[in-house]
């Protein structure tokens, strides 16, 4: 069927500092559209978890909080939380605020060395004054220019439309991911486990964070509130140790920053148990097929 060989869909990542307007985007993005779809019952879920639908192509937002926390500061951290938000991307959303100066330079030029293409998105331009607008993009654009620069304000919904147009432009062909009008329980907990391995990412050094897999083994999803329990794979048991932490304050610190995004991502309280696991050989499986499922 030709639809099925001219579908497109891909994972589209925003990245940028906090309170840039990253979540406020997604619900534009996703608002507009999702009007089509909100008859069906799964609706809210969907735009929680920002994937977009439509006949011929489906998008899937990632809007990694957190990306930059000035909690984090350490380059090394950052980087290499980036560096997996870029090899995940079809598609990279690079954002910044219309005030913001070129504070992340090794962000934006890791983020341009990526497989992917990268938007640069000047966000909050409702906030212009005078000829603000140009000159930030004349600024960027001289510091880097090779970017691609688009304009909005997602809060306004300006240049929005024209930013969902491009994105589809740079989408590959590709089946749908995830069932178009009923995510599984698979997509709910995929979302849960990246957004641990997110936090292990944040919270560990060196080899941790590649050592480690997120399974979520059980969503259970009651009226007010979600119950989750998470498996963390890591290969030695060394490896245990140090995730867990003394006093078990680093995998408190974890599933605590690990809720509180859940908690904002589902639009629910979340209950979340985490286990610490020691699997030898889990990185021989092929880790990308078992995270989506199949
Ligand atoms: P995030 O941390 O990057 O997800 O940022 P949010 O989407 O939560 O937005 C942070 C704040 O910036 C909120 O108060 C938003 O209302 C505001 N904001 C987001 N986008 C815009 C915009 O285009 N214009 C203006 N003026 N404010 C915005
Ligand atoms: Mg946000």
């Amino acid at each position: 069927m030709t639809e099925t060989k001219d579908h497109k869909a891909g994972f589209v990542n925003i990245i940028g500092r906090p309170n840039v307007g990253k979540s406020t985007l997604l619900n534009a993005l996703m608002g507009e559209k999702l009007a089509i779809t909100s008859s069906k019952a799964q609706t809210t879920r969907h735009r929680m978890f920002g994937i977009l639908n439509e006949p011929n192509y489906q998008i899937v937002f990632s809007d990694t909080p957190g990306a930059i926390d000035p909690a984090y500061k350490l380059q090394e951290k950052m980087m290499g939380y980036v560096q997996t938000a870029l090899e995940d991307a079809d598609v990279i959303l690079f954002m910044v605020a219309l005030e913001d100066k070129n504070d992340y330079p090794q962000l934006i030029e890791m983020a341009l060395r990526a497989n992917a293409p990268v938007l640069f998105l000047i966000n909050k331009t409702d906030q212009n004054k005078g000829s603000q607008t140009f000159d930030k993009t004349t600024y960027w654009k001289e510091l880097y220019p090779e970017l691609e620069i688009m304009t909005i304000s997602a809060l306004e919904q300006n240049g929005t439309e024209v930013l969902l147009n491009r994105i589809l432009e740079l989408l590959p062909k590709h089946p749908k991911y995830f069932p178009e009008d009923e995510l599984t329980d698979k997509s709910e907990r995929f979302i849960s486990a990246e957004i641990i391995r997110e936090k292990i990412f944040l919270n560990y050094q060196q080899e941790i964070p590649y050592s480690s897999e997120v399974v979520v083994t059980s969503f259970k999803e009651e009226d007010k509130i979600i119950r989750i329990d998470a498996e963390i794979y890591v290969e030695r048991n060394s490896q245990k140790g140090i995730i867990i932490g003394k006093k078990a304050e680093s995998i408190k610190k974890v599933g605590m920053e690990a809720r509180k995004d859940m908690e904002a991502f589902f639009g629910k309280k979340i209950h979340l148990q985490t286990f610490v696991k020691v699997e030898k050989d889990w990185r021989k499986d092929d880790r990308k097929l078992s995270r989506f499922g199949y």
